[in-house]
Order: structure tokens, then C-alpha cells, then sequence
């Protein structure tokens, strides 16, 4: 299943969507114009410096 960012239309990598289901935004997006995702830690299980951690993983 291919999505592509609400913004630029370019696809997000998949390795993103594993870790982002719910997001619409492509990394770059995501950085310039904020996240459409906003972790609940119930929900993903980490703390906002281990989702950008991963989030620079994903990026590399
Ligand atoms: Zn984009």
C-alpha cells in the first residue's frame, strides 16, 4: 500500500509508514510545515526524543 504526502505528492517511505501508520506527511514535509502526527505516549510507546531519533533513522 502506497501513501503519498498530503503536501508534495511524493511517497512515503514505507519504513516511515511503519512507524507513522497514521501519517500523511512525508519526512520533509513533516519538518517544514510540522508533523500531522502528534504522539500520544499510550499510543506509540515512546517519548518524543526516541520518535525523533527514529525519525532521523528513517530519514538516512
Ligand atoms: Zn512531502
Amino acid at each position: 500500500m502506497k501513501r503519498r504526502c498530503e503536501i508534495c505528492g511524493k511517497a512515503i517511505p514505507k519504513e516511515r509508514l511503519e512507524a507513522l501508520p497514521d501519517t500523511r506527511r512525508c519526512i520533509e514535509c513533516a519538518r517544514t510545515n510540522g508533523t500531522d502526527y502528534s504522539p500520544r505516549r499510550t499510543e506509540v510507546g515512546m517519548d518524543i526524543d526516541t520518535y525523533k531519533d527514529l525519525l532521523g533513522a528513517v530519514r538516512s
